[in-house]
């Protein structure tokens, strides 16, 4: 037999071997009550476990193990933490464990009680010979209902990870949502390239600055195109020459600094896409509306969020220019619906999650759940492999709770901790 410990701890946590006239190793009937509570930390793999012991009831730890012989390889036996351990659980007893004051500790051997067709499912997932994941060939045998109830829950895991920076950046701003919003927002307009300078320019620049000029479209854009550090050149346009000039009266007036304009990357990119572009219609956005946050929160209806993003008043400059001094021919610099759900999709669906767990509002949570699933699904690889094996993905609640099935569990085969791999484990 192959396998590795956590297979032991997945026998034991659901007490899937066979419990007839359970033994311990010397003989002593064993009976048990509660397998214990996984322990995540240090320490014995369970705690709280009830077992009986020939008339004996006791309650406390479980270690696992391979073989019992392990609890001397880990360094167990003059370990503090252990001394509460009242049952070791192992595959193979090949070594009995005598405890400091001489006691034998108690121990339940699985070899001859695991079931043949559990290890021979485990077996075929864990180490199968699967191209996309372990469990490709069988994922569709799930029902639905298992399957959505796990895909929520990783979904929810994913924002509670990624709650934990917006988390952070609020802190450092003193707990200002409104701030905290523009930075990350800004970041997305980035995309992955150039989200580190939008967030440097954002930081460089705070919201409270731009809201001072809301009235005066040219002032925000000079404020945006100069601290992202595009107003230091020589210009031949007007529109540049003009940016610039206002822009060096307003950061000495705000003693601001901008950022380094190599910071910004062009290369290998749409043109559609390149910062200035990115920079233009953010600016835009400004123009048309501050304190964003509160004003989105208060929508609920996903066309409405939509339109905040939506034939945004670019400078007509950019019509014909993709970079300052450089004319091309006319196109439109619109944000495309794609990428206004994307925005929403990383930022606000983001910002609703985070804002429901920091004030402790069910009600922001779900909002920020029944946003992803009227958002449609991003188109990726992850996304068209999961499409393959025969899993549909149709919105933003698919993809990304796919997203993080495949990235956090089973890029690792931590097929043992997923609900859908529990389900094809004991499905008869
Ligand atoms: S982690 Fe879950 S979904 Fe991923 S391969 Fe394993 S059983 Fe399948």
């Amino acid at each position: 037999m192959f396998f590795s410990e956590d297979f032991i701890h997945y026998i034991w946590k659901f007490r899937l071997f066979n419990r007839d006239n359970l033994q311990t190793t010397t003989g002593e009937n064993l009976e048990v009550f509660s397998a214990g509570l996984p322990n995540s930390d240090s320490g014995p793999d369970f705690h709280n476990a009830r077992i009986r012991v020939g008339d004996t009831t006791w309650a406390g730890n479980v270690e696992i193990h391979i073989n019992s012989s392990d609890w001397h390889r880990h360094g167990h036996t003059n370990d503090n933490a252990y001394k509460n351990v009242i049952l070791h659980v192992v595959y193979r007893d090949d070594e009995p464990i005598v405890l400091p004051d001489g006691r034998q500790l108690p121990t339940l051997e699985l070899k001859e009680r695991i079931p043949d067709d559990l290890y021979n499912r485990y077996h075929r997932l864990i180490y199968g010979t699967q191209q996309f994941i372990p469990c490709e060939g069988s994922i569709r045998s799930v029902d639905d209902m298992t399957l959505r109830n796990w895909l929520t829950r990783v979904l929810v895991e994913r924002l509670e990870k990624r709650s934990a920076t917006v988390t952070a950046a609020l802190a450092k701003n003193k707990g200002d949502w409104e701030e905290t919003f523009y930075q990350f927002l800004a970041a997305q307009f980035g995309f992955k390239t150039n989200a580190l300078p939008f967030e440097l320019l954002a930081k460089s620049l705070p919201q409270l600055t731009l809201a001072k000029h809301k009235n005066n479209p040219s002032q925000i854009e000079a404020l945006i195109f100069g601290q992202a550090g595009f107003l230091e050149d020589e210009f031949q346009d007007e529109y540049p020459n003009k940016l610039k000039e206002e822009h060096n009266f307003l950061r000495k007036k705000y003693n601001l600094v901008p950022i380094e304009k190599h910071l910004w990357k062009f290369m290998r990119m749409r043109p559609q896409n390149f910062p200035t572009i990115r920079l233009a219609q953010f600016a835009a956005l400004i123009v048309r509306s501050n304190h964003l946050f509160s004003k989105m929160i208060e929508i609920r209806d996903v066309t409405q969020l939509r339109e905040l993003f939506t034939r945004l008043e670019i400078n007509p400059y950019w019509d014909t220019h993709y970079r300052f001094d450089a004319e091309s021919k006319a196109s439109s610099k619109a944000l495309g619906q794609s990428s206004i759900d994307i925005l929403l999709l990383n930022t606000f669906a983001l910002f609703l999650f985070c804002y429901g767990k920091h004030n402790q509002q069910e009600y922001f949570i779900n909002r920020s759940l029944k946003l992803l699933e009227k958002l449609p699904a991003e188109q990726n690889n992850i996304v068209t492999n999961f499409d393959s094996v025969g899993i549909s993905v149709n919105t933003a609640f698919d993809s990304q709770a796919l997203l993080e099935l495949k990235n956090s569990y089973c890029s690792h085969k931590k097929c043992l901790q997923c609900g859908v791999g529990n389900k094809i484990l004991r499905t008869t």
